[in-house]
């Protein structure tokens, strides 16, 4: 099992309703405080499912590309090339970019993209007093970023350990706690943009049992850089048996932040546009065309889009799926289970087989759903109900 996969991969949506916490005496060996909720039946069955989509993350070894580049007239700030974590770093990138952007003394900025780099691109540009236009060939719902699992996971797939500048750990480290720091003002907002969520991971195998498997598959030298906010979110903890429903040998509980991307990104196109903002359609093909454009500083968030536009062939596609399986209200937690992830969003609860680990998808960019593939990760979390019903462990869905 890959437990980044899980914790990177995953990401639960609260209940509408209050999560009930069970009484101490039915979960032994945990504190008071620290008893399960209710946990109610997933519905992972194949006729469940009323969506499948593929996204491409756009990996770059050396890390996300934020440097200034003057072509003709324009002066051009990229922001692109973030891997598996562009939702979690989008705010703390972004912000780098705008202080490069604002630093040439233009007040007047275009954004190219409307993905999750764009949006954060520009609302920072407005707080920083600039006026701002986006130009984007989609705009959400029709961007990549649409089509992400929406958890934190900001180490996902974002450079590799050897390719990255020596300064990069201590730069990823401040896009991560200022993405952070921002993602807590949009907690506690109708339509729950975001919100905390627990995860279970959950195992047949002890964590020394599934050493052998762990590097079944070729891997690349994937950056992790976890150890350097483990300040940021809780630590992993141990489910004793008896204090939870799984039927699995092994539990594990953690929490993390859950972005309801449907309703995240309309929040964000919403402050956007009430704050002045204007998006236009437009699709560039060469960075000769960005002279199209009437302000003389751009910022480049074009995500996988880049590797056409800037022929930046340093940028991987990492192809991901998910099976959209009709949302439950009353689910409020994810799961990793058999190298299959599962997160519980409003908009939907979607299902990713992580078979390969990070490997998972890499230098595929094949963009065609496979409903097979989908189907079979939805059948592996059914069996694991199928399971728990057998144990007489399965509370009745609401
Ligand atoms: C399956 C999957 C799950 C993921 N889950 C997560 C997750 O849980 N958490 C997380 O943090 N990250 C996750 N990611 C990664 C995340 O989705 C990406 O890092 C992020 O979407 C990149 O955003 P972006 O704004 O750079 O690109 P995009 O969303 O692709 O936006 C690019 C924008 O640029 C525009 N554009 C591109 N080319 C041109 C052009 N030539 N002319 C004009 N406009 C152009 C596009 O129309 C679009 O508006 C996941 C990725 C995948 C594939």
């Amino acid at each position: 099992m890959h437990r980044r996969n899980f914790l990177g991969g995953l990401a639960i949506s609260l209940s509408a309703c209050a999560p009930k916490i069970r009484k101490v005496a039915t979960s032994p060996g945990l504190p008071p405080y620290g008893g399960l909720p209710e946990l109610m039946p997933i519905r992972s069955q194949v006729d469940r499912i009323f969506r499948v989509t593929v996204c491409l993350r756009p990996f770059r070894a050396a890390g996300p590309r934020l440097d200034v580049e003057r072509v003709g007239q324009k002066t051009v700030v990229h922001n692109y090339g973030h891997g598996g974590s562009g939702w979690s770093l989008s705010w703390g990138s972004s912000s780098i970019a705008v202080e490069k952007a604002m630093a040439t003394g233009e007040r007047d900025v275009a954004v190219i993209g409307c993905g999750a780099l764009g949006l954060t691109s520009a609302i920072l540009l407005q707080r920083a007093g600039a006026k701002v236009t986006i130009y984007a060939k989609e705009r959400p719902p029709d961007v990549r970023s649409a089509r992400a699992t929406g958890t934190w996971s900001p180490d996902s797939r974002v450079a590799l350990t050897n390719s990255v500048s020596p300064d990069f750990p201590a730069v990823w480290e401040r896009m991560c706690r200022y993405s952070f720091h921002t993602y807590e003002s949009y907690l506690g907002m109708a339509g729950n943009p975001v919100e905390w969520t627990d995860r279970y991971i959950l195992s047949d195998l002890s964590p020394t049992e599934m050493e052998p498997n762990r590097d079944r598959h070729e891997t690349l030298d994937f950056a992790q850089y976890e150890h350097r906010i483990t300040d940021l979110t809780p630590r992993d903890q141990a489910l004793p048996p008896g204090s939870h429903p799984f039927p699995t040998r092994y539990a594990w509980r953690t929490s993390s932040l859950t972005f309801n991307i449907a309703s995240y990104t309309r929040q964000l196109v919403t402050d956007f546009l009430v704050e002045g903002g204007t998006i236009k359609r437009a699709e560039f093909h060469s960075p000769s065309e960005l002279n199209q454009v009437a302000e003389r500083v751009v910022i480049n968030a074009t995500g996988y889009g880049a590797r056409a536009l800037w022929k930046d062939e340093s940028i991987v596609p990492v192809r991901g799926q998910l099976a959209w399986l009709i949302p439950q209200p009353e689910v409020n937690y994810g799961l990793f289970y058999k190298n299959v992830g599962v997160l519980a969003r409003r908009d939907g609860i979607v299902v990713q087989d992580v078979g390969k680990g990070d490997m998972e998808g890499y230098n595929d960019s094949n963009e065609e759903p496979n409903r097979g593939a989908a189907e079979s990760a939805v059948r592996v979390v059914g069996e694991l109900y199928e399971r728990m019903t057998r144990a007489g462990r399965l509370p009745q869905s609401g």
